[in-house]
């Protein structure tokens, strides 16, 4: 599915992050920044030691990412020239600032990709795996976020590539009824 937000064009797709050739791809990363499960494994495993490298070097300077910061890394041997690793909140029944956090990562990676020119950009669905924030009220945080900031600042795309076919469909409606509400 895809959505023209003046000119920038929001796309959402089935598939593998690590596989995007978008300038720029979105890591669900941990405060650690030292790797994981999840996609952020699949990043580290497909994107090669230098990615792991880069992020010890940001450590030795400012410790780790805190929750709803972002740093920026390359793509080690991925398409992709860029990943900027974003730390989602851990999801704890919703009364612990998670959506407010989780609109951080969001704004705060797509700031730190317009700092560095970045004009494409693709990104998981952050913090709906391991840290099990519901995917449904995610969707829509991550979508509203995302749409009222290219409102605001030009992208060619930002795309959404959400690994299981159920997500996509939440994407989906979350991203239908955000355009008619
Ligand atoms: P978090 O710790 O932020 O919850 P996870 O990596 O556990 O992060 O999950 C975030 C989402 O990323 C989940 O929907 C998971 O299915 C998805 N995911 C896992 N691997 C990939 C991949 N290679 N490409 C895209 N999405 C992926």
């Amino acid at each position: 599915m895809e959505k023209m937000i003046g000119k920038t064009k929001l796309s959402l797709i089935q598939g593998d992050i690590t596989l995007q050739e978008t300038e720029a791809i979105v890591n669900a990363a941990n405060t650690s920044l030292l790797g994981g499960g999840g996609v952020d494994g699949a990043i580290h495993r497909a994107g090669g030691s230098k990615i792991l490298e880069e992020c010890k070097q940001i450590r030795a300077k400012q410790k780790g990412c805190p929750t709803g910061e972002a740093v920026i890394t390359t793509g080690g041997n991925m398409a992709t020239e860029y990943v900027i690793h974003t730390v989602g909140p851990v999801w704890s029944g919703g009364n612990r600032n998670e959506e407010q956090l989780l609109r951080n990562a969001y704004c705060n990676s797509l700031s730190l990709a317009e700092k560095n020119g970045i004009k494409s950009i693709s990104f998981p669905s952050i913090s709906t795996g391991v840290y099990r924030f519901p995917v449904d009220k995610a969707a829509k945080v991550a979508l509203a976020t995302v749409k009222e900031f290219i409102q605001e600042h030009r992208f060619e795309e930002v795309r959404f590539v959400l690994f299981s076919e159920r997500d996509l469909k939440v994407y989906e409606e979350a991203l239908k009824e955000i355009f008619t509400s």
